[in-house]
Order: C-alpha cells, then structure tokens, then sequence
C-alpha cells in the first residue's frame, strides 16, 4: 500500500512527483474501479477522485484490497490527523450514469484500444501477437461490400494479413478468423479500457460478464 500526504499532493503534487522515484509514480497511476450502490462497474477513477468521493460521504461500502493512504490535515476538533485508506473497488452512492445498468441495448463506443484489447493483441487471421502500433481494425466483410464499423464486423489483423485480405470477404480471400468477434457488454467494456487491472478487480469484473464471455477464460489464464 501507498501512503500519500494529501496536503502536498494537493499543491505543486506535480512538480514533487519528478523527484520521487518512478515506481511511485506507478502506483500512484493505479486506478481504482468505481461501482453504484448494487455493485455493477461504472468506471476507473483516479486516487484524488477517489478521496473526494470518500470526503462528500458517497461511498457506501469498499472491496478489494487498501491500495493507497492518503493523509488529509490535523483535525481541530480532534487534533488527530485524518488518515483516509483506499481500496481497490470502491461502491458509491448517488447518480450512477451506467449507460449499461438501464438500456440492455447498449453498445459501448468502438475504437481501436478496446478492439485490440478485445482480441488480446492477436491477428485474427495470423494467430500471432502484435504490439499495438503493428495492428489495425479489419473490416470482416468491407465497407464496400456493405460491411460496417461495428464491434461484429471488426477484428484486429496485423499490417500484412489486412494488407493481403485487402477488400474481400475471409471466404473470398481464403482466410479464417481464430475467433467469434463479439460486442462487449458494458462491465466487458470497462475491464478492456481497465491499464494495469488488478487480480482482485479483474475477480469482481468477471462475476458480471455474461457466462458465455470468452474474457472468462483469458482471465483465468492470467490468475492462475
Ligand atoms: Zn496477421
């Protein structure tokens, strides 16, 4: 766990950062995973969003494990200074904004990070992984055969299986795709956008993917 005095956090906290040595600043760039009330996903939210949301009172309950402690100011009442632990997943009150909690429809934006997440940095045609700059979104079925951008008709291929495939079908070119793609559901969504996800958030996340999510079995890959 980190310990951090909110009181220079709050003024010139930038600057200090520089002299500090970089896993700190590491770990200070964990975020922690915000939940409504019930417990589904909402979103990633940074340690100072965190600490306000502690401060305004609107967090109901916590899981996960203490990542950060952050210290505020000595209180005048008490005289004791006020120390504030954070844990992993935090559970809040109030407004949820969960786009997925009310519409069964939604569809979460597509781009090219969660896309590639999505695929776990393969080529779908190739089989091989890439880093992110090697890859690109495919259009199953090509705009100009009146394929669209949808999570359904995207995939991540690397520059010569696109290059090769280039405006024709899979059937067309005599190339097979590895894998189903599929639109993630929202709490799909907010584990593929999730830098650095935790064991224990990629746990909580995993209990509201569908069953038949094939994100399941990447994530026991990567627990076990
Ligand atoms: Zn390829």
């Amino acid at each position: 766990m980190l310990g951090i005095d909110l009181e220079k956090a709050d003024d010139g906290f930038s600057s200090d950062l520089h002299l500090i040595a970089g896993n700190i600043s590491r770990a200070l760039s964990q975020l922690v995973l915000r939940t409504d009330v019930s417990g589904m996903p909402l979103e990633w939210i940074d340690y100072k969003e965190a600490a306000r949301l502690y401060h305004q009172e609107q967090v109901a309950y916590t899981c996960g494990s203490p990542l950060f402690k952050l210290y505020g100011g000595v209180s005048a009442r008490t005289g004791f200074r006020t120390v504030l632990e954070v844990n992993s997943i935090v559970a809040t009150v109030g407004h949820t904004g969960n786009p997925g909690n009310t519409r069964h429809d939604y569809v979460p934006p597509l781009n090219n990070q969660t896309l590639f997440r999505r695929d776990a940095h393969f080529c779908l045609y190739c089989a091989q992984r890439f880093p992110v700059r090697e890859l690109s979104r495919d259009h199953i079925r090509p705009f100009s055969q009146g394929g669209r951008d949808v999570w359904t008709n995207v995939v991540a291929a690397c520059r010569r299986c696109n290059n090769l495939k280039a405006s024709r079908t899979p059937e067309q070119a005599k190339m097979q795709l590895i894998a189903v793609p599929f639109t993630p559901t929202y709490a799909e969504y907010i584990f593929l956008k999730g830098r650095r996800v935790l064991a224990d958030q990629m746990e909580y996340l995993r209990a509201h993917f569908p069953r038949h999510s094939p994100l399941h079995a990447r994530i026991k890959r990567y627990l076990s």
